[in-house]
C-alpha cells in the first residue's frame, strides 16, 4: 500500500503512469538481470523474514526506478513511502518520517543524490544501525536524543550515481544500474499500454513507436497517447503505421527519436571538432551541459544507438551518425 508522504495532487502524466505502471515484477518488462537478482534477493529476505537490505536504482529518467521501488514493496507485502531528495531539508523532515517506519517498510527517496548534507548525516546511523541522533536545543544545554527505528528498507534512486557521496553509496547493499531498453522491449511494452488504454495498434506500428522512443519507457507512453489523439480525431479505429508516421512526423520525433541535446552532442562533435576525438570537458563547454550529466544520461544511448564511439582519446561521431544527419564526412586537412 502506498502512503503519501507528500500531498501533491497528481497532473495528468502522471496519472497515466499510475495506470500504466506494472505491478509487479513479472509484468516489468526488460532489465532481465535485475529483474532475476531482485528476485532472488526478495525470496531470501522473505524466507529469512527480515526486510530487503537498502537498495539504490540508478540511471537516466523513465526507465523505470519509481515503478521497481513500487514493485519492491508490493513484493515484500511491505507499505512504501514516496519522498524525494530535495524534499527532505531539514533533518526534522528526515525524522518525522523516519519515526513513523515501521518494520520491512519501504523509504523511497527518488533524487536521493539531492538530499541536503545535513540530512544525509542523520541518515547513515538510522540506515546502518536503525537508531537516529535528535539533537535538541543547540548550545551548552545541548542534549542529544536517541531514537531507535524499525528496521526498515530505504530504496533510492537517482539519475546521477555520480553525485552521490561515497558514505551514502556504501550503505546500499544492493545496487542496480537500469540500462536503455532495446526496441524489441519498448515493443512489448507499447503493446501492454494499448491493451490496458483499450487502443487497437498493429504489430509494426507498435515498433515503428518503439523505435522512435529513445530507448525509454516513459517516452514510449506518450508517444503512443499522442498518438492516439491523432488516431482519434483521423476516426481511424486502430493504430496503425500511417497515422504513427503522420503524427510523429507532426510531433517532430525523429527516425531515432533523437532529442534536442542528442542532436546538439552530435552536431557539435560534427561541425566543431571535425567528427572527433574530443575530450568530454571541451563537448560540455561547447553544449553547454554539464560533463557528468553527458557521460550519465545522453551518452549511453547515443552510444548503444551507434551514433558516437568512446575512445581512450575522446567521443566520436560514427558513420551513422554522419548518415542521420545527411552530412559528409570532413575529408581532413591532407585533402583540402
Ligand atoms: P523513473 O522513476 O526511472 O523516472 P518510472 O518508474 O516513473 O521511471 O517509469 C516511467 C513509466 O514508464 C512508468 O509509469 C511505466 O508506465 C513505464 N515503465 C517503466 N519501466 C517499465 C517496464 N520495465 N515495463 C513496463 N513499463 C515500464
Amino acid at each position: 500500500m502506498e502512503k503519501m508522504t507528500t500531498n501533491r495532487i497528481l497532473e495528468g502524466e502522471e496519472i497515466y503512469e499510475l495506470t500504466l505502471r506494472p505491478r509487479r515484477l513479472k509484468e516489468f518488462v526488460g532489465q532481465k538481470t535485475i529483474v532475476e537478482n531482485l528476485k532472488v534477493f526478495i525470496q531470501a529476505a522473505k524466507k529469512r523474514k527480515e526486510p530487503l537490505e537498502h537498495v539504490l536504482l540508478f540511471g537516466p529518467p523513465g526507465l523505470g526506478k519509481t515503478t521497481l521501488a513500487h514493485i519492491i514493496a508490493k513484493e515484500m507485502n511491505a507499505n512504501i513511502y514516496p519522498t524525494a531528495g530535495p524534499i527532505l531539508e531539514r533533518p526534522f523532515d528526515l525524522a518525522g518520517i523516519l519515526s513513523n517506519l515501521n518494520h520491512a517498510d519501504i523509504l523511497f527517496i527518488d533524487e536521493v543524490h539531492r538530499i541536503n548534507k545535513a540530512v544525509e548525516e542523520y541518515l547513515y546511523p538510522a540506515l546502518e544501525d536503525f537508531r537516529l541522533d535528535v539533537i535538541q536545543d543547540k548550545g551548552v544545554g545541548a542534549q542529544v536524543l536517541r531514537l531507535k527505528l524499525e528496521h526498515f528498507t530505504l530504496v533510492g534512486a537517482t539519475t546521477r550515481s555520480g553525485l552521490l557521496t561515497s558514505p551514502l553509496r556504501s550503505r546500499f547493499g544492493i545496487n542496480f544500474r537500469l540500462d536503455y531498453y532495446p526496441a524489441s522491449d519498448l515493443y512489448h511494452i507499447v503493446k501492454r499500454s494499448a491493451k490496458i488504454l483499450t487502443v487497437g495498434i498493429t504489430d509494426d506500428a507498435a515498433m515503428e513507436i518503439a523505435t522512435r522512443a529513445r530507448g525509454t519507457p516513459r517516452i514510449a507512453n506518450r508517444l503512443l497517447r499522442r498518438i492516439r489523439d491523432f488516431a482519434q480525431v483521423k476516426e481511424k479505429e486502430h493504430i496503425d503505421v500511417g497515422i504513427c508516421d503522420y503524427a510523429l512526423e507532426k510531433l517532430e520525433v525523429d527516425k531515432r527519436g533523437l532529442d534536442e541535446m542528442d542532436k546538439r552532442i552530435i552536431k557539435t562533435i560534427i561541425e566543431k571538432f571535425q567528427g572527433g576525438p574530443v575530450g568530454i570537458n571541451s563537448l560540455a563547454v561547447a553544449v553547454g551541459e554539464d560533463a557528468q550529466t553527458i557521460e550519465e544520461v545522453f551518452e549511453p544511448f547515443l552510444i548503444m544507438e551507434g551514433l558516437i564511439n568512446r575512445t581512450p582519446r575522446g567521443r566520436e561521431a560514427t558513420q551513422l551518425a554522419y548518415e542521420h544527419f545527411n552530412l559528409k564526412r570532413d575529408q581532413g586537412p591532407l585533402f583540402k
